[in-house]
């Protein structure tokens, strides 16, 4: 019931006090809290909305606070964070654009022809199957913070029981206020063969990024290149397994290729996972051997498979830490929406930062190769580099992020003899103790210096 909020916050469990008010239908649809997030859950309202094209009802008239200070709510928030984080709320029907519009031959049709597919044919296809994004209601476009709304409004409800606020450990290590991630899947051989050249681009703006590779079939690997790029201070990942648009088709042939994926993950000795497309189901990546995972979208109205996790925070999927994707990719941003400035990706990144969220991009070396779109990553690195300073952001490898988000959620805050809060665990110098409280009807986050 209040798991999911300590989890995201890190802050003591007996400090939270949240209660169903039973029973909940069996009955799941969208509600919202008189906010800008969209939730999608069991739930006590008499009205039950299964699309989120219609009004939903506003359960925070229903939530309730008794005279003992237990808070008492119309719907179970860990399972609404769930039911969002893991995409539950997508209906199967609209899942997969391409698997609406293709049969499951053409489809195989369209993967084998494809790499001999004049490039503007291939354009005209992906615009003509995603026509329509734009009228996707939910997630919310072009960022969708559901899961930090929510996650505010509980804090609101709770800080009636703490007026001095509540403790806990702070998203980022060292107080950085937001955290920026950069990675690159590389696609072709010509791909490979220019992330040298992405790294001395990336490095003149003090970035270091990772690299998802594909172990099989697209290209050779090249083991001088590996080296270099861990010799300087990038990583190394995968990026499937062969990416020819199958590895979650059915689960059967996915634990097959799980095993030779984690085969080759101890060999090129990555830590990280990306599927190819966006592919996923995060139901299976419990058969993956990796640390992270970073194929989860956090609004995927361009992606071939819709949906979304609706969250800027890293989260736990089983043993995997997920790295969400927060922002648009490159590839839809120049060949579907035909955009060649930055002026979405700062939207999202504005959009992020209000929750000191993961600023995550991912820029294929295939697509910067021309100049064009290089002059767009380029311009990408210098904006993201200013913001980085004015801002206070950390700018991580993804490997780093992962770590440290394992570690924050192990970590402890305690009282000491005076009654001052501490954090105790591995990794706890870096941490530091923030308290929540509610000021003029929202939300401040006070951090404290460290001793
Ligand atoms: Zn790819």
């Amino acid at each position: 019931m209040k798991q999911a909020f300590v989890d995201y916050y890190q802050c003591p469990s007996e400090l939270v006090d949240f209660q169903t008010i039973t029973p909940l239908q069996q009955q799941t649809g969208y509600f919202n809290l008189g906010d800008a997030g969209l939730y999608f859950g069991q739930h006590n309202h008499q009205q039950v909305v299964h699309n989120a094209h219609q009004d939903s009802p506003n359960l925070l008239l229903d939530c309730q606070m008794t005279p003992e200070g237990h808070c008492l709510l119309p719907f179970n928030p860990s399972e609404v964070a769930e039911n969002l984080r893991l995409e539950r709320y997508v209906s199967a029907a609209h899942a997969n654009v391409l698997k609406r519009i293709f049969s499951y031959t053409a489809r195989q049709t369209y993967y084998a022809i494809r790499p001999y597919m004049p490039v503007n044919i291939r354009k005209y296809l992906q615009r003509r199957a995603l026509h329509g994004w734009d009228k996707i209601p939910f997630p919310h476009w072009p960022v969708d913070t559901s899961i930090e709304q929510m996650m505010h409004k509980l804090l609101y409800l709770n800080a009636q029981v703490h007026p001095k606020g509540l403790p806990f450990i702070w998203f980022w290590p060292k107080g950085y206020q937001g955290a920026v991630i950069i990675s690159h899947d590389v696609e072709t051989a010509t791909g490979r063969d220019f992330c040298p050249k992405l790294m001395d681009m990336t490095e003149a703006h003090e970035f270091r990024s990772s690299f998802q590779f594909i172990p099989e079939k697209r290209y050779e690997r090249d083991d001088k290149l590996l080296n270099q790029i861990r010799k300087r201070g990038f990583e190394v990942n995968l990026h499937g397994l062969n990416h020819d648009g199958h590895l979650f088709d059915n689960y059967q042939e996915f634990y097959k290729r799980a095993q030779k994926i984690n085969e080759h993950a101890r060999s090129y000795q990555a830590e990280g996972f990306r599927s190819p497309v966006m592919y996923r189901n995060p139901d299976w990546f419990k058969e993956l051997d990796f640390s992270y995972d970073m194929s989860m979208p956090n609004v995927a109205h361009l992606d071939p498979q819709r949906g979304g996790c609706c969250t800027v925070m890293p989260y736990f999927i089983d043993h995997i830490v997920e790295l969400p994707l927060t922002t648009t990719q490159d590839y839809p941003l120049f060949n579907i929406l035909q955009r060649y400035n930055l002026e979405l990706w700062k939207q999202q990144c504005q959009e992020i930062l209000k929750h000191h969220g993961l600023i995550s991009m991912l820029i294929h070396p295939d697509y910067v190769i021309e100049s064009r779109t290089r002059a767009v990553y380029e311009t990408l690195l210098a904006y993201l580099s200013k913001l980085a300073d004015t801002e206070n952001l950390w700018r991580a490898l993804p490997k780093e992020v992962a770590h440290w988000w394992r570690q924050r959620s192990r970590m402890r805050l305690y009282q000491d003899q005076e009654g001052a809060w501490k954090i105790r665990g591995e990794g706890a110098e870096n941490a530091r103790v923030a308290f929540a409280r509610v000021e003029d009807q929202h939300i401040v986050y006070d951090l404290v210096d460290p001793a």
